[in-house]
């Protein structure tokens, strides 16, 4: 049981401990036991009668025992999953600074617009003619993404960042193949900082992924690119802004390097959030991108929502693009969805056209914005980052202090040498606090790494407040308050986990508890 002696209290205004409750639960924070463990099988909440079913046509696949599931009312019911949701930290909640996840404010307007029928009730086998609208608004997406990116070609199927990365990386491979260079471009060189979805998505589709190293100053340096281009190259997946948050300075050379040496330039454009309407990748040289419509263009992520992964393309690739594609013809839009005028295509990556709801989302929070408005949005955040920085960097280090950062700020573990207090333990203390940590351990290439990303949508008064929270914590780790850190979260429902056993042996389904006359025998 969790009680809270030790707690550390303000100075002068000792409290006692508090009492264990009777229910375990603390103040209006309920407990909530598994379905399984409130309910119980041989009790229903509804009250219906037996159904006399006719001739059974399963074929000998009926199901042979009961089915197992527990009988509860719809108000036990509701319960359950209210008080589950209430232990949930989300955007709406608090202040969220997971780096490169860009855990932006999802507008409401977003909300109601996917909600419109004529979005939200229609079926993906649906004769064309009579979505007419839905295509038109998937089409005006795909030009807003084509404007802001500097490209002629997008792909919106993919279903996240990680889909995206695999539906580029497989046109590039597309194009290769069509040039009949299969057999000899087989290398795909990957940066040390890269996020894990790069070098994974490149060794799915049967390519060796070497690793340009990491520069002392956070960046990529095109003579590191060079010294590993040869004919066997296919491609760099290169993220820019790259994950310490900084923009990488050469990568019009590396672009060009890369063009010269016969290969292509995949962009992860995860962090695209921090130069909406400032840059664009098309001029930079990129032949394809991902965009995280989950991030840089506020749809929902993380317990909220499925993701969408669109992908730009270069002239180069666009004829590779997967299917399905929209094609205007005699003033109506079809969605291309078999090969033919698309002979090139390598396939498709999903079974329709990709996350509806969420390309309503991103196309509202576009049009809401307008130009003007995404270029502040990135300005924002990249201000907000810095502000971070800044009021920060005195007392925790900053890896990289020659670059400005971009829209995320990017601490290491060298301040907290000697305190006994390691990364997690001040994330964990941040709990405490009411702030779900930041991202920890990410770049790999930054030792204790915390990645803020704190996003445009947080006022300045919130983000004092974050700053004083972390700068009193920061303090106490200095001071030697180690019991503090070591021990938290003292506030969570749940204290430390094993996390390493819960990820290397999960226990991911319930057995029911032997019934005790059996138990005894
Ligand atoms: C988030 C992210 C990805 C993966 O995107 P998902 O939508 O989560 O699949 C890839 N690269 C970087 C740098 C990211 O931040």
């Amino acid at each position: 049981m969790l009680n809270n002696q030790g707690r550390p209290t303000a100075a002068g205004n000792a409290e006692p401990a508090a009492p264990e409750t009777f229910t375990g639960n603390k103040a209006l924070q309920v407990e909530e036991a598994l379905l399984f463990e409130i309910g119980r099988v041989d009790v229903t909440g509804v009250d219906i009668e037996d159904v006399e079913l006719g001739a059974n046509r399963l074929g000998g696949l009926a199901r042979k025992g009961d089915i197992g599931l527990v009988g509860l009312s719809e108000p036990e019911t509701m319960r359950h999953y209210v008080r589950l949701s209430q232990k949930n930290y989300g955007i709406d909640t608090g202040l969220f600074p997971l780096g490169s996840c860009t855990m932006k404010h999802n507008p409401r307007l977003n909300e109601k617009m996917a909600r419109l029928a004529g979005f939200a009730d229609v079926h993906p086998l649906q004769p064309q003619s009579s979505v007419q609208g839905a295509i038109a608004l998937m089409q005006e997406l795909a030009r807003y993404l084509m404007v802001l990116t500097g490209t002629r070609a997008v792909t919106l199927s993919p279903k996240a960042g990680a889909h995206g990365e695999l539906a580029g990386m497989m046109a590039i491979k597309a194009a290769i193949e069509a040039k009949g260079e299969a057999a000899t471009r087989k290398t795909v060189l990957v940066p040390e900082s890269a996020h894990g979805t790069n070098p994974a998505t490149a060794a799915l589709i049967g390519f060796e992924v070497k690793t340009v190293p990491a520069q002392k100053d956070g960046t990529v340096h095109v003579e590191d690119v060079k010294a590993l281009l040869g004919p066997d190259v296919a491609a760099i997946m290169l993220t820019n802004p790259n994950t310490c948050g900084i923009f990488e300075p050469q990568v019009v050379e590396i672009a060009a390097a890369i063009h010269d040496a016969g290969g292509y330039f995949y962009c992860d454009g995860a962090n695209f959030n921090a130069i909406v309407g400032k840059a664009r990748p098309g001029d930079l040289g990129i032949d394809a991108m991902h965009i995280n419509l989950h991030k840089t263009f506020s749809t929902p992520h993380g317990g909220g929502g499925p993701g969408a992964g669109p992908v730009v393309l270069s002239d180069r690739l666009a004829p590779f693009a997967p299917l399905p594609f929209i094609r205007e013809a005699d003033g109506k839009l079809e969605l291309v969805e078999a090969k033919g005028e698309g002979d090139q295509a390598f396939g498709r990556v999903t079974a329709f056209h990709g996350q509806m709801g969420m390309f309503v989302r991103a196309l509202t929070y576009m049009l809401s914005h307008g130009s003007d408005g995404m270029k502040q949005a990135s300005e924002d955040a990249v201000l907000s980052a810095n502000y971070i920085r800044a009021g920060l960097s005195d007392l925790m280090s900053v890896p990289f202090p020659d670059h400005p950062s971009m829209h995320e700020a990017l601490f290491d573990d060298a301040w907290l040498k000697d305190t006994g207090v390691t990364t997690l333990d001040f994330a964990k203390a941040m709990i405490d606090e009411g702030y779900h940590p930041m991202t920890m351990y990410f770049p790999l290439v930054v030792h204790g790494a915390m990645l803020i990303e704190p996003t445009e949508s947080e006022s300045r008064a919130s983000l004092d407040l974050f700053i004083m929270s972390l700068r009193d914590l920061a303090m106490r780790a200095k001071r030697g308050e180690t019991e503090r850190f070591a021990n938290a979260p003292f506030h969570a429902p749940r204290r430390r986990l094993d996390e390493t056993r819960a990820a290397r042996n999960p226990i991911l389904k319930w057995t029911p508890r032997e019934p005790v006359a059996k138990a005894a025998e």
